[in-house]
């Protein structure tokens, strides 16, 4: 289960969240993977060559986000854990802003196809998965306002995503990333007050985030905003 808590500064507005994240290096791939341990994707971290947790903060003086990739265990081959765990994240936000610019061409074509079913039409667009609209509810539409309808929804659609995914991005982009190699430290010596050093400026920030720690960007206090369980 992840436990996943987003706070908010009400003074310079800034949100953050502490989900208890963690990595694995892919080495197939050469990236870098995060995400929440819940029952589906709990076996991820067995048998992968580099793993850790991720943690996300600021630093006040460069003013960008810092991604925190605490490295807990590493098998015995692997030499430079931490120069590998970089270029995994640089490979996996090269490939993110790819995937996003494939995405875009897909909503500029806009290719589909059109078929007829017993009395009504099927629109879909092959290149975006999933995306298929049928009316057969409205058998009385032409194939044109059917077209026009599904082109519509189709654009939506792939905004909504793009949108999302553009902020991603960018906030890969504006984040600066510290990989610390902790394999050597057992795995219950958490201290939610550890501090680290920003990787650009030296500035010293708290490594969680989290109710005791103020804003890493003004120093005022942070409230949770909201908090949700995954299972
Ligand atoms: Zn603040
Ligand atoms: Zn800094």
């Amino acid at each position: 289960m992840a436990i996943v808590e987003i706070y908010k500064c009400m003074d310079c507005g800034i949100e953050l969240k502490d989900d208890g994240s963690v990595f694995i290096w892919d080495s197939d791939l050469n990236q870098t993977k995060d995400f929440l341990i819940l029952m589906m994707t709990h076996d991820w971290l067995h048998g992968a060559e580099i793993s850790g947790d991720v943690s996300e903060t600021c630093c006040r003086i460069c003013g960008k986000f810092l991604k925190i990739y605490s490295i807990r265990e590493v098998q015995d081959d692997v030499k430079n854990p931490c120069e590998v765990v970089m270029e995994g994240i640089k490979n996996y936000i090269a490939n993110y802003g790819r995937e996003l610019e494939k995405l875009k061409c897909i909503k500029k074509r806009a290719k589909y196809i059109v078929t007829k079913e017993e009395g009504y039409y099927v629109v879909e667009f092959p290149e975006l998965e999933h995306c298929k609209y049928s009316y057969y509810f409205f058998p009385e539409m032409t194939k044109e306002e059917v077209i026009d309808d599904a082109l519509n929804e189709f654009n939506e659609e792939i905004d909504e995503m793009v949108e999302g995914r553009d902020e991603t991005y960018q906030k890969y982009l504006n984040s600066n990333y510290l990989i610390i190699d902790n394999s050597d430290r057992s795995q219950d010596d958490y201290d939610p007050l550890e501090k680290v050093n920003c990787p650009e400026c030296g500035n010293e920030v708290y490594k969680y985030i989290n109710h005791d720690v103020p804003c890493p960007r003004c120093g005022k206090e942070l409230l949770c905003i909201n908090h949700i369980c995954y299972d």
